[in-house]
């Protein structure tokens, strides 16, 4: 089909939203599909010659249109969602997985790749390089023979395992049904019991049916006052997917088998354990590295753990539990927040219209990067859709789509994506400019009022937005490193979670805010409550994801598959958790069995992650809260210094590189600890 006529193909500049139809997506595909395989053949022919621009010209030109495009249909997908564009997506994903896959582990063009002389190459084109070549080695491209076979068999058994781990996990969590009396439900909330008693008439059983789902689970252990209720629920929550519960859904064989699996993949590659090779791509240089890391936060974050537990003992003789039971502590837990820091967040709230918040970020940002945002015009798909430019010296640095708003069709949740990467295109010598997707689920306003957003959802658009300016501030040329691309993922929650902490500061927070009917900015008092509650436990919040990220690291390099007796998993976790919790774990809970994120969800020996990027992310805003103002205000060398250093150097250099470009140093723990109230001297 012609680019005339097909809107997915025209590149000419922003994607065409408006014109976009179901029926445009098959040709769209096919064509452009057809169009990178032919590239793929060129470039890999025996005749073409070994240089990255070369290669670029043909392949990066064809494979990034296929990716606009199929990204504007992605996005399509998942903010105007209809039955005709889901069945054309649907339709088309195969084959776009498959070329995908193909063009990951093509030998040619492997052998291509490794035959470019990187003397050849600048700095940006070299880190590319770099990283193409490792991921096909990753990808097994360097095995032969019966290795090749076996290594793309485990592959293939992986995917099965894991998918079948998320189905038990899944199919062990519906099945558990338990039927109270309306006497056992003292305390829910009303809307718990209105769904309980409606899932209970559902299956025309007498009572309220409760279940092991999280809108049902965690109201019944934060609330139930029957410890008898909650003992039920807890028993049944902790011994989901294992031996002790239904032997359809166990999945202790899974584990098992997945572990040796990884570690045989793993010695196939060169690797002594699988912690070994996942860390390759990643920040971190070794498993030893993250587990003192974890095992550092942990030391610090103990004596706080240990004051948490005290609290809760202490506050639970008061309510009558002299001697809590595991399903006791969120009940106890719940109790203290209540009687600490009683604040609703409909007040809160109140505070927070949209525009004033957009306004307050969009403030910040052009102070603190020396950019300007104004509004510009691009193809939306839905009016409520905004669009913005963002300049520096009347020049265009980016530009980005706003979604603010939750309607019908359109995913929850909030994220942010690219459009096109900034890329000094091979083909033309121009530099395109990035485009980014910003996408949120606010509520609309109600009686002609502007929408009221949540102090979550005021943290949620700072933290996309961070993601954003990550996408949109790079000076990076070459496309694979440009932005968040060919960034660590272990850091690339540096930019966003960066953000958050404006939402957390009082100057910041003082202008951001203006009562709906009053115009009165957030009360200083409400503030600090607020801020309270948000440390509330953190010690012992910090030790349990501490205990997951350290089981996870261990089992991915001290557990050895081939000769680990039965129940060696459990026995591991119970070495982590004698170091690392303060709240006694019974004997029965098997937390590993539904562990889903390690089992089946891509975050295997990668748990940290989270907690690593917060040390990364805190330790950079520590640089603005050193250097700030007599009256809080950003100083901008250091607004100037981070936005060179992190977010225009993109995927470029190490992420370690760029932290100690800004910071001139590694990253520390402190600044987290000190914003998590856990900071020096710590409790006796
Ligand atoms: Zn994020």
């Amino acid at each position: 089909m012609h680019s005339m006529t097909n809107p997915l193909l025209d590149f000419t500049d922003l994607p065409l939203f408006d014109q976009i139809r179901p029926a445009h997506v098959a040709p769209a595909v096919d064509a452009l599909l057809a169009d990178a395989e032919t590239a793929l053949q060129t470039v890999t022919a025996a005749g073409f010659p070994a240089d990255w621009l070369a290669i670029s010209k043909v392949l990066d030109v064809s494979s990034e249109r296929f990716s606009r495009a199929w990204g504007a249909i992605g996005h399509l997908n998942a903010v105007a969602d209809t039955p005709e564009l889901r069945a054309a997506y649907n339709e088309a994903m195969p084959r776009v997985t498959a070329f995908w896959t193909r063009l990951g582990s093509d030998e040619r063009l492997y052998a291509k790749y490794k035959a470019i002389d990187t003397a050849t190459l600048n700095t940006e084109q070299k880190q590319a390089h770099r990283n193409a070549v490792r991921n096909f080695v990753l990808g097994g491209a360097e095995l032969q023979g019966a290795a090749k076979e076996r290594f793309a068999a485990i592959q293939e058994r992986q995917a099965e395992l894991s998918q079948k781990f998320s189905e038990n996990a899944l199919d062990a969590t519906d099945a558990f049904a338990y039927y109270a009396e309306a006497g056992e439900l003292e305390g829910l909330p009303e809307d718990v019991i209105a769904a309980a008693r409606a899932g209970a008439e559902a299956d025309s059983k007498p009572g309220y049916k409760l279940t092991l789902k999280m809108p049902c689970y965690l109201p019944v252990m934060q609330f139930a006052k029957s410890s008898a209720l909650r003992e039920t629920l807890y028993r049944a929550y902790v011994t989901r997917a294992s031996e002790l519960g239904d032997p359809a859904f166990d999945n202790s064989a899974l584990i098992t088998e997945i572990l040796a699996l990884r570690e045989e993949e793993a010695k196939l590659l060169g690797y002594r354990n699988y912690g070994e090779l996942s860390v390759v791509p990643k920040m971190a240089d070794t498993p030893e590295q993250v587990v003192k890391f974890l095992r550092d936060l942990g030391a610090r974050a103990k004596p706080f753990g240990e004051r948490d537990l005290a609290d809760l003992r202490v506050f639970a003789s008061t309510i009558g539990l002299a001697d809590p039971q595991p399903w006791d502590w969120t009940f106890v837990g719940e109790k203290l927040k209540e009687a600490r820091y009683a604040f609703s967040e409909l007040e809160v709230k109140q505070y927070f219209p949209a525009p004033k918040v957009m306004a307050g970020l969009f403030k910040i940002v052009e102070t603190l990067f020396e950019v300007s945002i104004r509004r510009d015009f691009a193809p939306v798909w839905h009016p409520t859709v905004e669009f913005y430019r963002i300049e520096r010296d009347g020049q265009r640095v980016g530009q980005f789509y706003l979604d603010p708003s939750a309607r019908a069709g359109k995913r929850g949740g909030a994220w942010m994506d690219d459009v096109r990467a900034r890329w000094l295109r091979p083909d033309t010598g121009v530099l395109q400019t990035p485009v980014a997707q910003l996408v949120c689920n606010f509520a609309e306003g109600v009686d002609g009022k502007p929408p009221l957003l949540t102090h979550d959802d005021v943290t949620t658009l700072f933290h996309e937005f961070g993601h954003g300016l990550h996408h949109m501030l790079t000076q990076v040329n070459e496309r694979d490193v440009s932005g968040i691309s060919g960034v660590e993922w272990d850091a690339v929650e540096l930019p966003s979670q960066f953000m958050e902490n404006f939402c957390w500061e009082w100057d910041v927070l003082e202008h951001m805010t203006a009562h709906v009917d009053t115009g009165e900015p957030l009360p200083r008092a409400l503030f600090d409550k607020m801020t309270a509650a948000k440390n509330f436990q953190s010690g012992m919040q910090t030790l349990r994801q501490i205990e997951f990220s350290l089981f996870d690291m261990l089992l991915h390099t001290e557990y050895q598959a081939a000769t680990a007796p039965p129940g060696e998993v459990m026995a591991l976790l119970g070495k982590v958790r004698a170091e690392v919790a303060v709240m006694p774990s019974p004997p029965f809970s098997r937390t590993p069995n539904t562990f889903s994120h390690i089992f089946s969800g891509g975050y295997a020996a990668g748990y940290y992650s989270y907690k690593w990027a917060e040390v990364l992310s805190a330790d950079a805003y520590a640089a603005f809260e050193e250097t700030a103002g007599a009256s809080g205000e950003p100083n901008i060398e250091t607004g100037r210094k981070y936005r060179q250093a992190i977010l225009e150097a993109g995927g470029s250099r190490s992420a370690m590189e760029s932290f100690k470009a800004f910071r001139g140093r590694e990253p520390q723990l402190d600044a987290l600890l000190r914003h998590q109230g856990m900071a020096e001297p710590q409790p006796a």
